[in-house]
């Protein structure tokens, strides 16, 4: 048997720069690894696949994201099968990438478990058949990711600091904000490279008045509780406040532990998010 960590993710920056006909967003985001995570445990089995897990919402089948990661390695290299129990922490449904980094995991606990010795970038190239941000679960760390998600750029990691993570009690379907995005202009576009310098130059303060994010905007006119965190952090003292992904998770940059866990505190006191997390960033490369 082995038992793995799934990291959850951040954007620090997120772009949406184009669509292709298919659907699909060219995108480019900065991703950061935090220190939230599932924990998988693998162990082979003749052929079938069986998952078991302590969140009683979460899909058991062919919807589950490891699921069809694990078929998908099976079918392809005539491995047997695999039983998975998932330890489900990541809020579901709120950006911070979940069912992807789950996915990647189990790519990579196949890879061990039949000694199939693929490389990062084999497992990479399946990745993003699961999902867009599954190539960066992969990864990991701090990273550019361009195209739709399969171009990645590792880049230094981010300065130390203490994150505020909120997840409100509403779920946002990544489908839909992509679609509102496609149906409006959009005003400003966040300063992605600039971010990447701020990150290179260890620059906490230019990094956390560069957050930006262009899915916010749709996100926030639906539910408008992710601005009203935002604001709580900024009022308990973060250095800069984001929504992650397509949301509606939002994080703040602290960097006294203690201010992180009063706005923590504050934020469950309003009641505007029950699974309210004190983390760091992670660098797992
Ligand atoms: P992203 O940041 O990549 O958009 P997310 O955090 O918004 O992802 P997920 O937590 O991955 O979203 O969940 C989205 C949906 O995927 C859920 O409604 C859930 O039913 C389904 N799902 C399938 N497999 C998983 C999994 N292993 N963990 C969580 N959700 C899963």
């Amino acid at each position: 048997m082995i038992t793995l960590q799934a990291y959850a993710k951040i954007n620090l920056s997120l772009d949406v720069v184009g669509r292709l006909e298919n659907g699909y967003h060219l995108v480019r985001m900065i991703m950061q690894t935090i220190g939230i995570c599932d924990e998988l445990s693998f162990e082979r089995t003749d052929g079938e696949i069986r998952i078991t897990a302590n969140d009683g919402d979460l899909p058991l089948g062919e919807d589950n994201l490891i699921y069809r990661a694990a078929v998908m390695i099976r079918d392809r290299f005539h491995t047997g099968g695999v039983s998975v129990h998932l330890e489900k922490r990541i809020p579901v449904a709120a950006g911070m990438a979940g069912g992807s980094t789950d996915a990647a995991c189990t790519l990579k606990a196949m890879n061990q478990l039949y000694d199939l010795r693929l490389s990062e970038e084999e497992l990479r190239e399946l990745g993003v058949k699961l999902g867009a941000d599954v190539p960066y679960c992969i990864m990991g760390g701090t990273a550019l990711s361009e195209g739709i998600g399969e171009v990645l750029t590792p880049i230094a990691p981010m300065p130390d600091c203490f994150l505020l993570v909120a997840k409100p009690e509403i779920n946002v379907s990544t489908k839909y904000v992509y679609e509102q995005l496609d149906s409006h202009e959009i005003p400003l576009h966040p300063d992605v490279d600039g971010m990447r310098r701020a990150i290179e130059e260890k620059d906490i303060r230019g990094m956390a008045r560069l957050l930006g994010n262009v899915l916010q905007m749709v996100t926030v006119e639906r539910y408008p509780i992710v601005e009203e965190l935002k604001q709580v952090m900024l009022e308990q003292g973060a250095l800069g406040s984001l929504m992650s992904g397509s949301g509606p998770s939002t994080f703040g940059i602290f960097d006294d532990e203690e201010k992180a866990k009063a706005a923590a505190e504050r934020i469950k006191a309003l009641g505007l998010a029950k699974q309210v997390f004190v983390t760091r960033p992670v660098d797992i490369r």
